[in-house]
């Protein structure tokens, strides 16, 4: 019998334990997604737990466990992708772009080069609700009052302080900014605490329908010179309107501009792991399109494209070419 000295048996074990342990760590990866979103009240967070649903549906064939965390929004999720806490996020067009290319509030943290985009989601439209006591009728009429400005790590705050920048205003041009997450804002607006609240979100979203049930909030336009620039010069911002309808007393669709929601990962998440996450929702779409309002106007052929400024990641690009939404 061909046996083993002590020694030689300690150094057995130990490679053994060793290739075990990589085992476990490289499966540890592979059967768990994290995606980051928003606040509950957003579309963010419904969108993470529909997605993960679906995905989760076929556990059976991938082994993959998905699951959808809330957050404080883009910019949180995309620090948190690249210093390897979360998996995927779903994030506004206008940080996706600045994460990846290391600009605007990424300049210190540099380009993510391997930051990958899996698709578009619903628009984003910039809203503006204002009380309707305020007397705000035009944008600028914000100037003065007390304004939610957002969480710092909301996409939110970032697009606001990008706007104010474009406008030439400051925090202290409001008589108070404050800085809620989104799923305190509205109960703020109606308590009279807050006079504005600004939010970048898809609609219908429960945070702007229930300050408009509850105390009667309106939903102003934003447009003018400053915001033809910003669309005319930026990829990731565009003209955008809220439809007609969508909330009570909201008979007229209200022009603004905005950003598309997007879900991104990065070169982390391996190729399996993507590929059948997008499966999962390219190939349920009736199903997925029908989980949310805010859906309504998705089209497979946009998401693979449209507002997305990093490339896209491996498993979704084996995906869309296996689907046809690819040529190359
Ligand atoms: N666009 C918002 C943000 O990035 C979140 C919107 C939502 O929660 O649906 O912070």
């Amino acid at each position: 019998m061909n046996s083993l000295s002590p020694k030689g048996l300690v150094v057995h074990l130990l490679v053994t334990a060793l290739l075990l342990s990589m085992t476990g760590f490289v499966m540890a990866q592979e059967r768990f997604l994290t995606i980051g979103t928003g606040g509950v009240t957003g579309v963010y967070y419904p969108t993470g737990q529909n997605i993960c649903r679906l995905m989760n549906r076929e556990q059976d064939t991938h082994g993959i466990r998905c699951n959808a965390e809330s957050t404080g929004g883009s910019v949180f999720n995309l620090n948190a992708i690249r210093q390897g806490e979360m998996n995927l996020g779903v994030v506004q067009s206008d940080w996706q772009h600045h994460a990846y290319h290391g600009s605007d509030r990424f300049a210190d943290a540099g380009p993510h080069e391997s930051l990958r985009a899996l698709f578009s989601l619903h628009p984003e439209p910039f809203t503006v609700l204002v009380r309707p006591d305020s007397g705000i009728e035009r944008f600028e009429d914000i100037l003065g009052k007390r304004v939610n400005v957002g969480n710092p790590g909301s996409g939110q705050r970032g697009t606001v302080e990008r706007l104010m920048e474009e406008y030439g205003w400051g925090m202290s041009d409001f008589s108070l900014a404050s800085e809620l997450p989104s799923r305190e804002q509205g109960q703020a607006l109606c308590d009279n605490r807050i006079d504005v609240v600004l939010f970048t979100v898809g609609h219908p979203s429960a945070a702007i329908q229930e300050p408009i049930a509850t105390c009667g909030a309106r939903i102003i336009s934003v447009e003018g010179e400053v915001i033809d620039r910003l669309v005319s010069e930026t990829p990731y911002y565009f003209s955008a309107t809220i439809p007609a309808g969508m909330y009570p007393g909201h008979d007229s669709p209200i022009q603004t501009f905005g950003v598309g929601a997007t879900l991104v990962t990065s070169t982390d998440t391996s190729e399996d792991a993507a590929y059948h996450l997008v499966r999962a929702v390219f190939e349920n779409f009736p199903t997925f399109k029908g989980m949310h309002p805010a859906f309504e106007v998705l089209e497979k052929e946009s998401m693979v494209g449209q507002g997305l400024s990093a490339p896209l990641h491996d498993g979704a690009r084996r995906y869309y070419r296996e689907a046809g939404l690819l040529k190359d």
